[in-house]
């Protein structure tokens, strides 16, 4: 174990926490430049697993364990901020994490997230904590309608969140996320979204990719598009923004920042302290993607350039069944299949993704 600010040689271990399709990139990343990666995930046969050097197949409160995997790596990275925090603290003790707990902590409950925001300076939606009935009817009269609901923890891709268009929507909102702590945000009438895909890195520099301009439907990613329709004002004030919250965050790593642009105005949607689903694209659009990047930060070498070489690329993921089109989708010589290996198809669930440039 090398708890030295150096550079980690090739040959060193990276612990990945998560074993998703991240972590999948993270890993095949990672050995081209020479290094092994550890995965750390509470599930059997999943996506990293079957591309790293080894599997840790745990409980994210599994002590033994989680020793265990810091025993066998010299640094440790995460592919999601939902890693339990004691899991990450109790590391802590025993490795390097980058990105630190700090990124991880702000980043897991949303409120703490906008608070943290908004205490920069920067932008958010309206929103009102709601911990009762009583609350979120008291949050629809201050903020207005529409709005939508959003659990405070635990959400992705669209899921713990519910969208009320009258005041009469408010108890079956409230029923259908299950009672638990949640925030009203005011709806956000966005003429687009974009993202800022951003590595920082152990000393403290940057180097963010082009702004991504993204397309969701029902909360989930479809596309993401280089360039945005931007101008170059609101992406520089985007990438200045993203830099912010990094700083103030001490984030080592990838960190990307979504925003929905109205008119001239940027409001954060979302902080998401690691590689990004809106940053794919990188992988074929720029020499070193945001995984290599993302890599390069924990382990303390210099990042590469974000520069792009395609004059447009566009990044559409392949949900549920929109992966039985594979085989069409590789006979397409400018289209660049990229696939999870996810045993089974699930609606809503990310099998994979295209990029075509
Ligand atoms: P989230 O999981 O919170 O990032 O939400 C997923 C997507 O739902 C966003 O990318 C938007 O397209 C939409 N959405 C979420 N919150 C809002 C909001 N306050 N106003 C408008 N659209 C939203």
């Amino acid at each position: 174990m090398t708890a030295t600010l150096d550079r980690l040689a090739p040959g060193s271990t990276i612990g990945i926490l998560g074993g998703g399709q991240l972590g999948r990139m993270l890993a095949v990343a990672a050995a081209e430049l020479g290094f092994d990666c550890v995965v750390y995930e509470p599930e059997a046969d999943c996506p990293a697993g079957r591309v790293a050097a080894r599997c840790i197949t745990a409980a994210w409160d599994d002590q033994e364990a989680l020793a265990a995997f810091a025993d066998c790596v010299d640094v440790v990275t995460f592919e999601f901020e939902n890693v339990p925090a004691p899991s990450l603290a109790f590391l802590e003790k025993r490795a390097i994490i980058r990105p630190g707990l700090k990124s991880l902590q702000l980043t897991q409950d949303r409120l703490v997230e906008k608070q943290f925001i908004q205490g920069l300076g920067l932008e958010t939606a309206p929103f009102a904590v709601c911990n009762t009935l009583e609350d979120l009817d008291g949050a629809v009269a201050a903020i207005g309608l529409p709005a939508i609901l959003k659990t405070r923890t635990l959400g992705y891709d669209g899921k713990g969140q519910f969208r009320l268009s009258q005041p009469s929507d408010a108890a079956e909102a409230w029923a259908a996320l299950g009672g638990t702590p949640a925030i009203l945000e005011g709806f956000v009438p966005f003429d687009r979204e974009v993202s800022v895909i951003l590595a920082r890195a152990v000393d403290g520099s940057f180097a963010a990719y082009d702004v991504t301009e993204n397309v969701h439907q029902g909360g989930i990613l479809r596309t993401s598009t280089v360039p945005a329709q931007v101008s170059d004002a609101l992406g520089d004030q985007a990438v200045a923004a993203a830099a912010q919250i990094a700083e103030a965050l001490d984030h080592i790593g990838v960190l990307a920042v979504e925003f929905f642009v109205v008119g001239e105005r940027l409001v954060i949607n979302e902080i998401a302290p690691r590689v990004h689903n809106s940053g794919h694209w990188t992988q074929d659009g720029c020499a070193a993607d945001q995984f290599q990047q993302h890599i390069r930060a924990v382990v303390h070498w210099p990042l590469a350039s974000t520069k792009r070489h395609a004059p447009s690329v566009v990044m559409t993921n392949l949900i549920g069944k929109d992966v039985d089109a594979w085989a069409d989708l590789a006979d397409q010589a400018d289209t660049f299949v990229h696939l999870y290996g996810k045993r089974a198809v699930r609606d809503g669930r990310k099998m994979g993704h295209v990029i075509k440039i």
